[in-house]
């Protein structure tokens, strides 16, 4: 029989596909996007929930009966809480106020416990997510915060899993990578495998939010979930990127929904940025370039945000008619 007795081995080995339709008017380079919402807690995150905490299990971090506590925006909730549930742990998830209701929702679903916190005050702020992320993780007996903006283990999943996916998907013929940065894990973790592997041929592009420090901004805020910081993590290594490319919400979103109809690719806001960051690659490429965006997330999170005309409307990401404004051409 043909059974897997665990949904953590599903983790990883997720396809790639080409974008076919919104890649117009950008020359011969292909453009292929690593769907990332293949996986069972639907994002990139999953790779990073059970390398971590394979990790702590080892070291004697986390123990039978733990609790597992983390600041995070939903997606590595969900894989926390994948794992967590298959081997017994408690899961408490502090999020910013921005996140989506449906996210938060999902991780309530899985049986975790959510703790909202507001997205408008500074780091250090003792009502900052990060803040009560601590304070719950030094209060709560047997507690265990893998804490994905500085644990190794993050962009070490991604070394392992991430890059040498795409590296044995395009046999060896990535000329490039395209990445949204939020802790960083991902763009650090794969661009080291493939510049390695590719003895540094492989140029690695990473996809920003305006107002995001990576692109040279201040942190000020964005609508773009999951990706940017304000705060530079340690899990973001500054020597892998050959270039930060910084993408407006306007343009992401627009993308984000144009991925949706053209490619039937249903996805989040940071995939909608890195296809424009991706797009403006391309529009540079020679044409035998191949270049691989990764797409985080599945869209199912943001229906009452990307993909709500009113919400559009409201922040002027789309005219009242309801017409998107083209980006490809623009990009
Ligand atoms: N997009 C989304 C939706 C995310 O949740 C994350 C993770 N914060 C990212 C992109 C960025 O990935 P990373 O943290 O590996 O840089």
């Amino acid at each position: 029989m043909q059974v897997h007795d665990s949904l953590v081995e599903l983790m990883g080995n997720t396809p790639l596909l080409r974008l076919r339709k919104v890649t117009g008017g950008t020359g011969g380079a292909q453009v292929l996007a690593k769907v990332e919402y293949f996986n069972p807690g639907g994002s990139v995150k999953d790779r990073i929930a059970v390398r971590m905490v394979d990790a702590a299990e080892r070291e004697g971090l986390l123990r039978p009966g733990g609790t597992i506590v983390e600041p995070t925006s939903g997606n590595t909730g969900v894989g926390l809480a994948i794992v967590a549930q298959e081997r017994g742990y408690r899961c408490v998830f502090v999020c910013p106020d921005k996140v989506a209701k449906d996210k938060t929702d999902v991780l309530k679903a899985y049986g975790a416990e959510v703790v909202i916190c507001p997205t408008a005050v500074a780091p250090d702020h003792p009502e900052s997510y990060y803040s009560v992320s601590d304070r719950l993780a030094a209060e709560i007996p047997g507690a265990w915060k893998p804490n994905q903006y500085v644990n190794p283990n993050n962009p070490l999943s991604h070394y392992e899993t991430t890059g040498p996916e795409i590296w044995e998907q395009t046999e060896g013929k990535i000329t490039h990578f395209v990445a949204g940065i939020g802790t960083g894990g991902t763009i650090s973790g794969t661009g080291r495998y493939l510049k390695e592997v590719s003895g540094g041929r492989v140029q690695i592009v990473g996809a920003d939010p305006e107002g995001s420090v990576y692109s040279g901004g201040t942190g000020r805020p964005y609508l773009t979930e999951g990706v940017g910081e304000d705060i530079w993590p340690e899990t973001y290594d500054r020597e892998i990127c050959d270039r930060v490319i910084a993408v407006s919400d306007k343009d992401s979103f627009t993308m984000t929904r144009r991925l949706a109809r053209e490619e039937a690719l249903l996805v989040g806001g940071s995939c909608g940025m890195a296809v424009v960051a991706a797009l403006r690659v391309a529009a540079e490429a020679p044409d035998d370039a191949v270049i691989v965006v990764l797409l985080p997330d599945g869209g199912r999170g943001y229906l009452s945000k990307i993909f709500n005309d009113e919400w559009m409307q409201s922040y002027g990401f789309l005219s009242a008619a309801g017409q998107e404004e083209p980006t490809v051409g623009e990009v």
